[in-house]
């Protein structure tokens, strides 16, 4: 098995990426940073982000596996003090699997794809677009924007704009407003809606000074006058201990 380390820029996650990397040769375990079949990240969720959007091409391929070295790191099962346990996992190959389907959207025939989520948003102006699940129209919204996620984006921020947490386990899609105008001329569904991961959403509109975020990355709207976003067929292979459990990763990162 050959393993790549993908790290945060900065003192402490280069330190640790040293020593896993002098840990992995002694234990005469492979590095190939080209074709990895597994990518051993070091920082946070950000950096999470960047690894999955570096190794793109070839997710088929490659599975994920964390170690936090500081920040929030919801991605993340072991941490900077668990090195021996960590390099006996990589050994044993002692590890659950979870796969997820990345979000996909088609802007005028440009294909993205994110890990946390897309979004639309305007910081000049009102947005307004039709929305439309699986071609029946919901509503015309009004307000700052809107977002897409799937389960795994749902504690990012999905969930600072008051969206559902969603168990790791659930694969769905969940449409969420930023700053939606609610009043008696215009009105949305106004609350987070939570969809079967094989809805098609459709939104149609203006997208021209509209910033299109998708994970850490933007791109330009190409002058589209309707997006679509789905779960793709693109999927992610998160790698977790035996022993990992998701109410303990929510407790950790958001209740004490
Ligand atoms: P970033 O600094 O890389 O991330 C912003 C924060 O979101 C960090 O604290 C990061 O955790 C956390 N985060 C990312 N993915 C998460 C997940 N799946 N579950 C829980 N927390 C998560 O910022 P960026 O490069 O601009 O954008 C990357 C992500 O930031 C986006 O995908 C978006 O979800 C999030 N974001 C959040 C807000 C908000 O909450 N108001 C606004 C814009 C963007 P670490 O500290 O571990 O890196």
């Amino acid at each position: 098995m050959n393993f790549a380390i993908f790290n945060k820029e900065n003192e402490k996650s280069e330190k640790l990426k040293e020593q896993i990397k002098e840990r992995l040769l002694l234990s005469r375990l492979n590095i190939d940073e080209e074709n990895p079949d597994v990518v051993i990240v070091i920082g946070g969720d950000g950096t999470f982000l960047k690894a999955v959007h570096h190794y793109m091409n070839k997710l088929d391929k490659v599975s994920f596996i964390g170690l936090r070295s500081g920040s929030l790191g919801f991605y993340y099962d072991f941490v900077m003090d668990d090195i021996d346990a960590f390099i006996l996992s990589l050994k044993e190959n002692a590890f659950t699997t979870s796969k997820h389907h990345l979000l996909e959207c088609d802007i005028n025939g440009n294909i993205i794809y994110a890990l946390n989520e897309v979004r639309f948003e305007n910081p000049f102006h009102t947005f307004a677009c039709e929305v439309f699940i699986n071609e029946e129209k919901l509503e015309k919204y009004q307000g700052s924007g809107l977002l897409v996620c799937n389960e795994l984006g749902s504690t990012a921020y999905n969930k600072s704009l008051g969206g559902a947490v969603i168990s790791n386990d659930l694969p769905l899609l969940q449409l969420t407003e930023i700053a939606t105008i609610q009043n008696n001329v215009y009105h949305s569904l106004g609350s987070s809606l939570v969809l079967p991961n094989d809805t098609v959403l459709s939104f149609k509109g203006d997208f021209n000074k509209t910033v299109i975020g998708y994970d850490h990355l933007t791109i330009d709207s190409n002058h589209a006058q309707t997006i679509r976003v789905y779960a793709s067929k693109k999927t992610i292979t998160l790698l977790k201990p035996l022993n990992s459990s998701y109410i303990k990763t929510l407790t950790r990162s958001f209740v004490k």
